[in-house]
């Protein structure tokens, strides 16, 4: 079933999916906005899938009852690029818990694939996979400090307050990218390291920016460096070269001479998230 064209029975579902793509469409506008000015958004449809067809079963792997997962499919041509979110529900089995928890899934599709790579010039070539350090771990982190602007009316769409970021949703939100994080939890989340590790180098991008430039100053480059990254980077064997390349350079255990501290300090002051990614990924 599509919800492209809505329908009484939809029309939740599809409000749901228009504000989560359309929020995060503002964060990239407002902290990426050269991209923009030089590049179309990405067209963006969804659909609604029910899992497995008639069956009574989670969709993912995170341990959390949520019945509902969601991934993003690519579809670029010469000229436009589309991106396709596809929401899977436990029909069977949705409840009130798997309903609080869509905004985050939605939150999560939006914000780490939908725009990813819409600025690298070629087709995008794979669905967005959970093997990606960055978007699953470093990205995916900016969704709670998103939440919190709901809650402090800083959102640049407050008009979605309500639908996206109450309470309960805040609540299941948080618990469901806590539990995609843990690698201690019994069962453990099959991508659970990956996102850990994203998680740990976005915190310490953020701590390091935050050195230099105070808290509300670290916040702005913090959001224009990973957005950027994200709209950047093609695929996802780049952004996991961009992590991995990140921390040996924290550890300090790198050979040619790339500082990390030396490139923070220069993105502090150019912001030129080109300059920071060809430091980090060779051959760019
Ligand atoms: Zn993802």
């Amino acid at each position: 079933m599509t919800v492209m064209q809505g329908g009484h029975c939809v029309a939740p579902l599809k409000a749901l999916l228009d504000a989560a793509v359309e929020t995060a469409r503002a964060y990239y506008e407002f902290y990426c906005p050269e991209f923009f000015d030089s590049h179309q958004s990405p067209a963006t449809s969804y659909c609604v899938r029910p899992y497995p067809a008639g069956g009574r079963d989670k969709p993912h792997h995170i341990p959390v009852p949520v019945f509902a997962t969601a991934e993003t499919r690519f579809d670029d041509g010469d000229r436009v690029k589309k991106s396709e979110i596809v929401l899977k529900l436990s029909v069977d089995l949705f409840d009130l818990n798997t309903q609080e928890s869509l905004p985050y899934i939605l939150l999560h599709e939006a914000l780490c694939h939908v725009f990813q790579g819409c600025a690298a010039g070629q087709a995008r070539r794979t669905t967005a996979t959970g093997f990606d350090i960055f978007s699953e771990g470093w990205i995916d982190s900016l969704i709670s400090e998103i939440f919190l602007d709901f809650r402090l009316g800083k959102s640049p769409r407050q008009e979605f307050n309500q639908i996206l970021a109450g309470q309960g949703q805040i609540c299941a939100g948080i618990e469901m990218q806590e539990a995609r994080a843990n690698t201690a939890r019994v069962p453990m989340s099959l991508f659970a390291p990956y996102v850990a590790r994203g998680r740990t180098v976005a915190n310490w991008v953020r701590t390091a920016l935050s050195d230099r430039l105070g808290s509300d100053g670290s916040r702005h480059a913090f959001f224009q460096l990973s957005l950027g990254i994200n709209l950047r980077l093609e695929g996802a064997d780049q952004r996991n070269a961009l992590v991995h390349n990140l921390m040996l350079a924290i550890q300090g255990s790198i050979n040619d001479g790339v500082k990390v501290g030396d490139a923070l300090n220069r993105f502090a002051d150019d912001r030129s998230v080109g300059n920071f990614i060809s430091r980090f990924v060779p051959n760019r």
